[in-house]
């Protein structure tokens, strides 16, 4: 029985189904057994990312090998709207802000970019998959947004699906409003794309502009940080186009 009123969700990258007995890895054990502190008997949420979402207990807690018995199937599977984000990093605390909040925001594929400006010394995939889990556990996502290894955007660009609309977040004032850019494409897959600290080069924003897949639009007068400019331009998309409509 539940001894906790909101059981803690977890993300295990294992098959789930119900009636079945888990041994965890001796991390995961670590992080049950020392970091959420659970007890023989308490409940956790599990989720993986296809299965949907199960109310387990622990039988067995281990610091190496916790056990956790799966015992009722919550919620079935659904993935976030089809919606991807190219940023270029920008320095720790905020591109972990970056990472956080794309996932609150239900991004579906997060594309770390190399841009002239780009001034992160080093891009941590694996920190930033980190992250994306912690996020999604907090805020009862039941998929994780999928992390691509950084790319250079000149390469993206050659590799890029055209059916794919990238929206350019352009700080120049020149683009449609970003609200009435994203309704006019919904129902299509898309991208928002962000620079870095110091924006754009002016090559690179020839070069984009050249694109017939990308579309430059404007998150209104003010120059915005870059997690700002995340963060407001998937509001708007998940109003315009995605699931809060
Ligand atoms: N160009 C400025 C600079 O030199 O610092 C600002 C860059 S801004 C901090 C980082 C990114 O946020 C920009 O490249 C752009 O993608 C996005 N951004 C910021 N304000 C914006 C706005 N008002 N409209 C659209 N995009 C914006």
């Amino acid at each position: 029985m539940s001894k906790t009123k909101n059981p803690p969700r977890l993300f295990l990258d294992v098959p789930l189904s119900e009636n079945r007995e888990l041994t965890l890895s001796p991390d995961t054990s670590h992080y049950i057994c020392n970091v959420m502190r659970l007890k023989q008997g308490e409940n956790i949420i599990c989720f993986n990312g296809a299965d949907g979402e199960y109310l387990c207990a622990v039988t067995l807690p281990h610091k190496k090998q916790t056990v956790l018995r799966i015992d009722r199937f919550l919620r079935p599977f659904a993935a976030a709207p089809d919606i991807w984000l190219l940023f270029a990093p920008v320095k720790k605390e905020r591109t972990d802000y970056i990472i956080e909040k794309a996932t609150e925001l239900g991004i579906s594929k997060i594309l770390p970019v190399y841009t002239a400006y780009t001034n992160a010394e080093t891009v941590r995939t694996e920190r930033y998959r980190a992250q994306a889990v912690e996020a999604a556990e907090q805020c009862r996502r039941l998929d994780v947004p999928e992390i691509i290894p950084v790319q250079t955007l000149t390469n993206i660009l050659k590799n890029w699906d055209i059916n794919r609309i990238i929206f350019l977040m352009d700080e120049s004032g020149g683009g449609q409003p970003a609200l009435e850019s994203f309704q006019t494409a919904a129902g299509k897959p898309a991208a928002i794309l962000v620079g870095p600290e110091g924006g754009f080069s002016e090559e690179e924003l020839l070069l984009l502009r050249r694109q017939p897949f990308v579309r430059g639009v404007s998150l209104g007068p003010r120059i915005l940080r870059a997690e700002t400019a995340v963060a407001a331009a998937l509001a708007l998309w998940q109003a315009a186009a995605g699931d809060w409509k």
